[in-house]
Parts: structure tokens; C-alpha cells; sequence
């Protein structure tokens, strides 16, 4: 069954359609080529019979008629001119004509002189069509005009036979067109049936397939990569989110054990009022713990949907760095850790939205505050180059290995997941400040030596730079 919407058809028909015209074109010009050529072909050879009559009139002179009516006698037709001649003298007056002619009704020729060029024309006076050919010319001192003809029986039917072999092949010769491109963009198609065969065979059980990519350096095989390299990503997102959902799924269940053991272990026997306070206490850590995981996983999965996009606003980084460095003082006085901040005196001013920045930079001190031990330092640090703000959270804490750098923004990644459970970690803080630092156009970058410290740095374009890069 033909699918009249398919390029193939589309194709075969844009074929047919394109030749057509040509077709036609070709067909009506060749049909008037002949015909001009055997007009010339009948032309050339009234010319030579005019001659022919020509030489009888000037080797007979005055005889030539008398000697034309006697031979008319002894036979009915003439060789002379091909049996079908006049002869005109100068005024136009008949002096002789072959009788075959008179059959024809052929009508008398046009005045001319002597050595104008002969006049061919077309006659059908009554009677069969002919072609006249008229020659003026002195014979012996006299001005004569021959007139031959030739009758074009033969001649329209050469043409008309020739106009039917054009209506019956044109028409075949268009549907082998139509049918060769039909042919032709079947085989050029194969290529993408393939494709969309092994295209529909993938799914999300076989994200690893990939489709076969056809050899010659055409279209579809740039078609097939650019698929192949979509379905790479399609792979690795969709790994990212499985992965995601099980290590969410784990870090869920970790807490809840815990609940569930601290409760049922509780529940086994009478318990003192502090036993049952500090079974409650133990409770109450875990459920704030999980609620804080919660709230990571749910600004992950708002920042994986895009939909929340930063409302960005004027914001000044002194005031929101100064505001932060006052909150995280008594945390970091609790764990009897130096903390010094330094803001330069001119107002740092960026483009972000205010709780998310400040959430960045809460993530950064808690950091440093978790993986700093007691009689560590913090150093917070605010300044400006010509393009972007520069915050510095950096710690004199436990540092991250070489090798462990290019991990830790990747989500549920921890260098010791004990040590991060026992401090109240996710794995989910520097992924989190990572997306912000990315939606305000900034980079995040660390630099840290294992057992010495480490260093955050976030940049941000300043606010000019930061509208000049957003026009
Ligand atoms: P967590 O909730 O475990 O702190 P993060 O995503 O914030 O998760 O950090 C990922 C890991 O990076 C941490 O588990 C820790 O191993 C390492 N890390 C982050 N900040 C620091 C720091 N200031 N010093 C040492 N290690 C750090």
C-alpha cells in the first residue's frame, strides 16, 4: 500500500511533476524541429525541379512549348519538374502548365524579379494540400516565372504519425521517470527504515544500544551520530537519576532504622523518665535529621526540574556576608574555633537572590565548621577584582585528597561517610551550592591539601559585569 505522505512518493511525484514540462517542452520542439527540417528537406527539392525546368526552356528556346504540348500528346503525364510545373511570363500570364497541376489548384505566384529568391508557400484550395515553390528568371531574354509543386500528403502524414509516437511515449516515458525516482528514493530511504526500526527497539531496558551508523559520510550517518550522542545522554541522565533515587532511597532508610530501633528498644521493658527522655532525644535527632535531608533532596529535585529558576535582584554581598558571619559566630564558638571574617570597605554588589546566596554560604561554613577540629580556624574573606565579587571560605580542618577533589560536588559523595553522618551531613551540600553558584553565573572552586585545610571559592560577576553578560 502506497503512503501518498511519504517522502518516497513525495519524491517520485516532485519527479514526475519536474520532467513533465521538460517532457512536453522537448516533445512540441522536436515536432516543429521536423517539420522545419522537411520543410526544408521539400524546399530544396521544388528548387532543384525549378531548375530542371529552367535548363529544358533555354536549351528548346522558342520550341520549348510546342515541343511540351507535343509530348503531352504521346503520353498523359511529364517527367518535367516533377510532372507538376507552370510557367508564368512576366506579367504573370500562364503560358504552361503540366496537367497533373490543374488538379491541384495550385494558385498562381506572387510577382517577383529575376534573381529575388524563390517564394515557397503552402496551398489547399480546394483540393489536397501542396507545397509551390516560385522562381523568377530571364531564359533566353525573357522573364519568366517556373512554378513547381509537390503535394504534402506524405509530408502531414510523416508529422502526424510522428505527433502520436509523441502522445503514447511522453506519457510512458513520464511514469518510468515517476517509477525510477520511486525506485531510486526506496533504495536512498533504507538507510532511515533502519533507523527507525532500530530506533523503536530502544528503550529504558536498553539505554545501552546504540543505533548501527551506515558507512558513507552522508546525511544519515550524521543523523545516526547526532541520535547515538542523544542517546548518550539520555543514558547518562537517566543512570544519574536511578542513582540518585537509590542513594536517596538509602540515606532515607538509615535515619528511620535508627528510629525504629531507638523505639522498639525503648518500648521492650518499663523505662525511667530519663530513659525515656533520652530515647526521645535520640528520636528527635534523627527526625530532624531527616527533615533536613528532605529539604536538600527536595531543593535538588526543584533545581533538576528547572522550574525554579533564582528570582536574581541587586544584592549587597557586604551586608549579606556580615549578616551570615554574625549567625555562624556562636556555632563556631561552640566548637572553640577562631573565626575571622574581612569585608573590604567599598560595597560588593552582585546579582542573585538573597536566600540562595545565603544558603551557599551557610553550606560553606557549616563545612568548614564540620570538618574543622576544636582550636581550628575559619576564614571568611570578601573582595573584588575588575569583573567579579570573591568570597573565600577557608578552614585550617581535616582538607580533602587530591583525588577526592573531583568528587565532592557530586551528590550523596562523602570522603568519610561516618564522620559526615556523626556531624549531621548529607552528602548533598556542596551539589546544592554548586546549582546556586551555576544559576548566579558565578564558579565555585576549591583548593585543599589533606590534614591542612581547605579552600572555598566562589565568583560572582559584579553586578555591571553581570547585566553586560545577561544582555
Ligand atoms: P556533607 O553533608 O557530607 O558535608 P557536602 O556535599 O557538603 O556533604 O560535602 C561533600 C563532602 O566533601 C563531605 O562529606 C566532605 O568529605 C567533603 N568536604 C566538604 N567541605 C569540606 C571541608 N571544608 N573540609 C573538608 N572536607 C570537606
Amino acid at each position: 500500500m502506497i503512503n501518498i505522505f511519504s517522502i518516497r512518493f513525495r519524491i517520485a511525484a516532485w519527479y514526475f511533476l519536474s520532467a513533465a514540462p521538460i517532457l512536453v517542452l522537448l516533445a512540441v520542439g522536436s515536432w516543429f524541429a521536423m517539420r522545419a527540417s522537411m520543410y526544408q528537406g521539400i524546399d530544396e527539392e521544388l528548387f532543384r525541379r525549378t531548375l530542371g525546368v529552367e535548363q529544358f526552356f533555354q536549351t528548346r528556346g522558342d520550341n520549348a512549348i510546342p515541343e511540351l504540348q507535343r509530348e503531352l500528346t504521346n503520353g498523359p503525364e511529364l517527367p518535367l519538374g516533377g510532372g507538376l510545373f507552370q510557367v508564368f511570363d512576366a506579367k504573370g500570364q500562364l503560358l504552361f502548365e503540366s496537367p497533373a497541376i490543374t488538379r491541384h489548384n495550385a494558385t498562381n505566384p506572387t510577382l517577383h524579379s529575376p534573381g529575388e529568391k524563390p517564394i515557397y508557400r503552402d496551398s489547399a484550395l480546394n483540393g489536397p494540400r501542396v507545397r509551390l515553390g516560385a522562381r523568377c528568371t530571364t531564359i533566353n531574354g525573357k522573364v519568366l516565372t517556373i512554378q513547381v509543386a509537390e503535394p504534402l500528403r506524405s509530408f502531414d502524414e510523416s508529422l502526424t504519425d510522428f505527433a502520436h509516437v509523441l502522445y503514447v511515449s511522453i506519457p510512458i516515458l513520464l511514469l518510468a521517470i515517476a517509477a525510477a525516482g520511486f525506485w531510486l528514493s526506496g533504495r536512498a530511504m533504507a538507510p532511515v527504515e533502519q533507523i527507525n526500526r532500530e530506533a523503536r527497539a530502544i528503550g529504558a531496558d536498553n539505554l545501552t544500544a546504540r543505533l548501527s551508523v551506515p558507512k558513507p559520510r552522508d546525511e544519515l550517518r550524521t543523523l545516526s551520530e547526532t541520535l547515538n550522542a542523544m542517546l548518550e545522554r539520555i543514558e547518562i541522565s537517566v543512570n544519574r537519576l536511578t542513582q540518585f533515587t537509590a542513594d536517596a532511597s538509602h540515606e532515607l532508610r538509615s535515619p528511620l532504622t535508627l528510629i525504629q530501633t531507638a523505639a522498639e528498644y525503648t518500648l521492650r521493658r518499663e523505662r525511667s523518665r530519663e530513659e525515656l527522655e533520652q530515647a526521645m532525644r535520640k528520636i528527635l535527632h534523627e527526625t530532624n535529621r531527616t527533615a533536613a535531608l528532605i529539604d536538600r533532596l527536595l531543593a535538588l529535585a526543584r533545581a533538576d526540574s528547572d522550574k525554579n529558576r533564582l528570582s536574581c535582584r541587586p544584592i549587597d554581598l557586604t551586608a549579606l556576608l556580615k549578616d551570615i558571619a554574625d549567625n555562624a559566630a556562636p556555632l563556631v564558638r561552640k566548637k572553640h574555633i577562631r573565626f575571622s571574617a574581612e569585608f573590604g570597605s567599598k560595597p560588593v554588589q552582585v546579582s542573585g537572590d538573597d536566600s540562595a546566596l545565603r544558603e551557599l554560604f551557610l553550606i560553606l561554613i557549616d563545612n568548614a565548621v564540620k570538618y574543622t577540629p576544636t582550636k581550628g580556624s575559619i576564614f571568611l574573606r570578601l573582595s573584588a577584582d575588575v569583573k567579579d565579587a570573591v568570597i573565600e571560605v577557608a578552614d585550617t580542618g581535616v582538607g580533602i585528597a587530591e583525588e577526592d577533589i573531583p568528587h565532592i560536588f557530586d551528590r550523596f559523595w562523602r570522603a568519610d561517610k561516618v564522620r559526615s553522618r556523626e556531624m549531621g551531613g548529607t552528602g548533598l551540600g556542596l551539589s546544592i551550592a554548586k546549582w546556586i553558584v551555576n544559576q548566579s553565573g558565578g564558579v565555585i572552586t576549591v583548593a585543599s591539601e589533606l590534614g591542612a585545610g581547605s579552600n572555598f571559592s566562589v565568583r560572582l560577576p559584579l553586578l555591571n559585569e553581570a547585566s553586560l553578560r545577561s544582555e
